[in-house]
């Protein structure tokens, strides 16, 4: 290359505005696929588990702190979803964009109402949902909400192409209301179907379909099913039946197996998020196969 073409290569360079794109970091698949929707093709998304990881139980590694570093946006769940490994990330980041109270620094729980309303709970007694249940991604409603926040933060950070960030926002709610009235009209015959759930992972979506929760594996959120609280289970469920037995793909298999043996009734797993099942590849798929997986039970 001849000096002159250099010299045009690097002015291209430098003409290219510094915030023509966001880096984004988000902390679940649920959040990686909301952003894939909103932020257009020139942003990069690095999305820090996967759904087959328990999303309290996460390591801060050096590799997440590095992808930190280099962030503009943080999306996460916020209500202490990620307090055992996020406020590691980000203060060893040494990026002071994504810190708590940042712009760069989203929290989806902070946008929507939560279920399970923040309490003073013993933490020693395993309840990892005392700032409320962070779980907020299977109910249509608070997606809608928390892409219409996501659209104006990514506007907020990236000012020349704001409202690039805001009509995809607007479309993606549009196509997401069109859906969640299709999966509403589908999954009427799941109203009233009683289930008995591993974690309160699902209590939103529960709610928004009207299914009843009959029990959890788990004697309290965050605490593991023990022998004495899944006897105790099995003979509940001899007064008050259930359909199914509904885990999360990271959920360990064990105790839903025991139960749905032992009570003779299915184990239905769910992807929980996005990857959670090899058909649930975004958030739309996701919906869809959860509802199907519910759905075949329901007769
Ligand atoms: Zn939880």
């Amino acid at each position: 290359m001849d000096l002159k073409s250099l010299l045009l290569v690097a002015a291209s360079l430098v003409a290219l505005p510094a915030s023509a794109a966001l880096n984004i970091f988000a902390c679940e698949p649920e959040w990686g696929a909301l952003a894939k929707e909103l932020a257009g093709p020139k942003s990069t998304i690095y999305v820090a588990t996967t759904a087959l990881q328990d999303p309290h139980r996460i390591d801060a590694r050096p590799s997440l702190i590095a992808r930190a570093r280099s962030a503009d946006l943080v999306v996460c769940t916020g209500a202490e979803l990620e307090i055992g490994w996020m406020p590691l990330v980000q203060s060893q980041s040494g990026n002071a964009k994504i810190h708590r109270g940042a712009p760069g620094y989203f929290e989806a729980a902070g946008h929507v109402t939560l279920m399970e309303p923040p309490r003073r709970v013993d933490r020693s007694q395993g309840d990892v949902h005392a700032a409320g249940n962070p779980h907020v991604h299977l109910d249509p409603a608070n997606i809608a909400e928390i892409a219409d926040a996501l659209a104006a933060r990514m506007a907020q950070l990236d000012p020349p192409e704001a409202a690039q960030y805001r009509e995809r926002g607007k479309a993606f709610i549009a196509r997401w209301q069109e859906a969640a009235t299709r999966w509403q009209k589908q999954a009427a015959p799941l109203k009233g179907m009683p289930v008995v759930v591993y974690h309160r992972d699902l209590s939103y979506l529960l709610r928004w379909l009207g299914l009843q929760e009959v029990g959890s594996l788990e004697p309290k959120p965050g605490l593991p099913p023990s022998a004495t609280h899944l006897s105790g289970l099995l003979e509940s469920l001899k007064a008050k039946p259930a359909k199914a037995v509904l885990r999360a793909a990271y959920n360990d298999p064990r105790a839903a197996q025991w139960l749905s043996e032992r009570a003779g009734i299915p184990v239905v797993v769910l992807p929980y998020t996005v990857g959670g099942t090899e058909k649930a590849t975004d958030l739309f798929t996701l919906y869809d196969v959860t509802l199907s997986s519910l759905l075949r039970v329901a007769q």
